[in-house]
């Protein structure tokens, strides 16, 4: 049986790039807060409130910089 789909045709999510834990602790205020570094291109989040668990933060978030189609919805024309 023939593929249902020529090669190439299934729409595939573009390769993310995550930016990775950089520091963890507490804010001065005593919240939770984390600090995100992007190895692609070197952004930095800067101290933030952690609201994540520790198995997202350990596998990271998309870096708003290399992934800026991640942050708003997809406009394609
Ligand atoms: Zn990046």
């Amino acid at each position: 049986m023939p593929g249902l789909f020529p090669p190439g045709a299934l729409p595939r999510r573009l390769p993310m790039i995550r930016m990775h834990v950089a520091d963890a602790g507490h804010l001065p205020g005593g919240a939770k807060g984390i600090r995100f570094e992007c190895a692609t291109c070197g952004h930095d989040t800067g101290w933030i409130s952690d609201s994540w668990t520790i198995t997202e933060n350990r596998r990271g978030h998309p870096c708003p910089v290399c992934n800026p189609e991640a942050q708003a919805p997809k406009h394609r024309s």
